[in-house]
Formats: structure tokens, C-alpha cells, sequence
């Protein structure tokens, strides 16, 4: 390989690059970039989920000089791709050549029929296997498979959760760390959801992420998601929960004060438990509050292991929209700060919309710290008193007061949040 001195590259930092992302069994799509060498891994992925909606790419190849075809899954390889591209262009403009784009082929995930890597014969009726390995049924397990999920949680809390034994079939949805996944557990028959995040970190730091996550085996509450299990495969790390088949609330729109009144319920329960263990969740939003059809609410993504956050968010860079304006300006954070996501989180689920009407949320909720500023600056939104009841405005005003300390403490929440009907909840998905 080429290796180009400093300053050449340097000197091509303002060019533009244009990346010919190569569609499979069809042509290509041409990307324009402005900033070439600051290009992250993660945004090449995002163009070309936009490309190819369809798949769930996780890496994709350029060819070398030889025509050998070398895999780029991280921002250091994103470096090397761009480096040994910006050496061809010197050629080709040395030669008087016309410049090519930087090709690509993007790699998709394998389709779940494609996953079985232990070449075990899927058993697709019911009975027992004629065949040597474990029998596994590729739609819903059979009878002799289901176990209940103490049973369940005995086993997978035992490291026996491993990405051979997991099928990925549909993206649940796509995050600012990363993507969820529906997924099928073989040996124990059950329908997961798998959130696959990559991280470029060293194998301390994924251990010490591994070593954060051991609290969640321990965390047992119906208002917090299940945790399974995660183990780290490459430069990714898969998290293993229970699966909520009525998704988040971020997906609900406008939801009636009544309805949102019983789900307060349930997150306000999830937080004091996870307050209770000393961990704040720092991401609560409606998108990470789920729902399943049997009523129940969740919280999910709480901010447990502080290396997987600190680490997303090098990776990820912006500010959360739902962040307390004392977490804005970057300020010590606590419970308040969570309360008050709480409060906002509710504000836009009762109005069916971000309640900043300055703050346009296009996708997801991360955003340019300045655009956030107004949440530091301005006086917090009140909801329209005639539009909805005096304790549910009074409840979302207290949690968004400016002053931390003046936000209702876990015992307040629970008092304010009690008058409404609790388990089981009654939610019409
Ligand atoms: P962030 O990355 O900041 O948490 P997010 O919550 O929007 O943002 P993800 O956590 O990656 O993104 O989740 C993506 C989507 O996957 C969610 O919006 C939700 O709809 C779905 N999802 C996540 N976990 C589950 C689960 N356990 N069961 C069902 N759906 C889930
Ligand atoms: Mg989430």
C-alpha cells in the first residue's frame, strides 16, 4: 500500500470526495463530501442505510490496488481507506488522469436464514431431531422449547449468550449508538431484542464495560426491561433484553392525558427503582420507555456502565434534546436532571410534540449544543391549562422547573403519580 507524506494529504483536506457506493446486483449512488478526511465511519453507514433501507449494513469494502476487497468497520479504518484513496488520486492527477470516486461495496448483515454458522440443520417441524445437532425451529419454538423466563434468565445470566446462538431478524430501529434488533435466542426458543453498538475500544475498556454491565443481572423490577446478557464480537458490542412487542412511546404520537397518567405510573416506579440502586438513567425519553401488549411499561437504555456511555458518546457526538438545561450548560448532574427528561418526555407525548417549537427534532434526539441553548435561556413551556388537567400540568411544571432542587424528589413523584390507576395498565396499542 501507498502510504502519502503529510502534507499532500493535507493539502486535500478541503477537496471535495466523491464515494460511488456500489448497489448489489444493480449500479451505484454517488455521494458528494465536503469534508473528506473528518468523515466518520458512522456517517458513511448512515448514507447508506439511506441508500439501501432494506438492508442493516454494519461494514463495507473498497478494493485495494490489487483488486483485493479490505473491510472497513471503524473510523481507524475509515483513515486507512481514505489515505490509500487519496494516494490514487495523486497518481491519477500526476498522470493527467480523470479522477475516480472512491468505490465501496457496503456488507449486510446476513438475512437470519444465512446465520446458522454452526451448519445445524433447522428443524422446521415440530419433534424430535433426526439430525446431530440441538433441533431448532426457525418460526416460533415448539412446545418442548419454551421455558419460562426464570428458567430463561437462569441460563442466559450464566455467559451463555453468544452471537452463534442468536438469529437477527428485523431492525426494530435505529438509535444515535446504534441498531435493535428482533432476534431469535435458539437454544431457549425466545424472541429477543439485540441492541448491536459499535465502539472502537481497546480490550480493557471492554472488558471494564463488561465488568459495568454485571448490575443488570441483578436489576428485577416490571418497570425496567429485562437484561439477558451482552458480549463484545470485533469492534461491536451486542446487548441482550427482553423483547417489548408494542415498541416505544416515541412511535405514539399524541397520547390522551388519562392513558399517559397510567404510564406515569410506570416510569415513575422504574426510575425510584433504578434510583434506588444509585444508577440514573440519564437518557430517559419516550423512546426509551416500551410498551408491550400485555400493558406493561418499561424503561430501557439507562446509563449503567459509564465506560459504554462515555464511549458512545465520543463515538456519537451531539446533545441530547431531553438533557436538563444544567446538563446543557454542563453542570453536575443527578435524580433532578433525570426528572426533568421525565417532565419533558411527558410534555411532548400529552401535545404530540416536541414542546420547544424552536427545537425541530428531524431524527432521533441528538442535536447541536447551541441549538439547545433556548432550553438553558428561556422560561420552561407550561401546557395549556384548558387542554389538560390541573394536577398533570401542575406535576409537568414541578418537573421542569429551571432549579434542580425545586423538582419534585422520588417521594413527591410517587405521591403526584399515585392518583392514577396503577397495574395493570389498560393501554390500547
Ligand atoms: P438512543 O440511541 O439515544 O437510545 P433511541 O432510543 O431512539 O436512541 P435505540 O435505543 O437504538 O434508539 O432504539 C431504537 C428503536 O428500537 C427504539 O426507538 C425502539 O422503537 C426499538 N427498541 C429498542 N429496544 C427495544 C426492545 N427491547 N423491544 C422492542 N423495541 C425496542
Ligand atoms: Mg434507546
Amino acid at each position: 500500500m501507498l502510504w502519502l507524506p503529510l502534507g499532500p494529504f493535507h493539502a486535500m483536506e478541503n477537496q471535495m470526495l466523491v464515494i460511488r457506493i456500489k448497489i448489489p446486483n444493480s449500479g451505484a449512488v454517488d455521494w458528494t463530501v465536503h469534508s473528506g478526511p473528518q468523515l466518520l465511519f458512522r456517517d458513511v453507514l448512515d448514507v447508506i442505510g439511506q441508500v439501501l433501507p432494506e438492508a442493516t449494513t454494519t461494514a463495507f469494502e473498497y478494493e485495494d490496488e490489487d483488486g483485493d476487497r479490505i473491510t472497513v468497520r471503524s473510523d481507524e479504518e475509515m483513515k486507512a481507506m481514505l489515505s490509500y484513496y487519496y494516494s490514487t488520486v495523486m497518481e491519477q492527477q500526476v498522470n493527467g488522469q480523470l479522477i475516480e470516486p472512491l468505490l465501496i461495496f457496503p456488507r449486510a448483515c446476513k438475512p437470519p436464514g444465512e446465520r446458522n454458522i454452526h451448519g445445524l440443520k433447522v428443524n422446521t417441524r415440530a419433534g424430535p431431531s433426526q439430525h446431530s445437532g440441538p433441533a431448532v425451529s426457525d418460526s416460533l419454538p415448539s412446545n418442548s422449547l419454551k421455558k419460562s423466563s426464570a428458567e430463561l434468565k437462569k441460563i442466559l445470566a450464566n455467559g451463555q449468550m453468544n452471537e452463534q446462538d442468536i438469529r437477527y431478524r428485523d431492525t426494530l430501529g435505529h438509535g444515535n449508538g446504534g441498531t435493535v434488533y428482533k432476534a431469535y435466542h435458539v437454544p431457549s426458543g425466545k424472541i429477543l431484542a439485540v441492541k448491536v453498538i459499535l465502539l472502537d475500544i481497546t480490550l480493557e475498556l471492554q472488558k471494564q464495560i463488561m465488568s459495568e454491565l454485571e448490575i443488570l443481572y441483578k436489576c428485577d423490577s416490571s418497570y425496567i426491561i429485562g437484561f439477558y446478557g451482552a458480549f463484545f464480537v470485533e469492534n461491536r458490542i451486542s446487548i441482550c433484553t427482553e423483547f417489548m412487542d408494542g415498541g416505544s412511546l416515541d412511535v405514539y404520537r399524541k397520547i390522551p392525558e388519562h392513558v399517559l397518567g397510567r404510564i406515569a405510573v410506570a416510569v415513575v416506579k422504574g426510575l425510584t427503582y433504578l434510583w434506588s440502586l444509585k444508577i440514573l438513567h440519564r437518557d430517559v425519553k419516550p423512546s426509551n420507555m416500551l410498551v408491550n401488549t400485555r400493558g406493561q411499561v418499561k424503561l430501557c437504555d439507562f446509563g449503567v456502565s459509564t465506560q459504554l456511555v462515555n464511549s458512545i458518546a465520543k463515538t456519537y457526538v451531539g446533545t441530547n434534546a431531553y438533557m436538563a438545561p444544567e446538563r446543557i450548560s454542563g453542570e453536575q448532574y443527578g435524580i433532578h436532571s433525570d426528572v426533568w427528561s421525565l417532565g419533558i418526555s411527558f410534555m411532548e407525548l400529552a401535545l404530540g410534540r416536541f414542546p420547544y417549537p424552536q427545537i425541530q427534532k428531524n431524527q432521533g434526539s441528538l442535536m447541536p449544543l447551541q441549538l439547545l441553548q433556548c432550553i438553558v435561556d428561556e422560561d420552561s413551556p407550561v401546557l395549556p391549562v384548558g387542554e389538560f388537567s390541573e394536577p398533570f400540568v401542575h406535576f409537568i411544571t414541578q418537573c421542569m422547573r429551571k432549579q434542580p432542587k425545586e423538582r419534585p424528589a422520588p417521594e413527591e413523584l410517587m405521591i403526584s403519580t399515585a392518583g392514577a390507576n396503577s397495574d395493570p395498565f389498560s393501554l390500547t396499542l
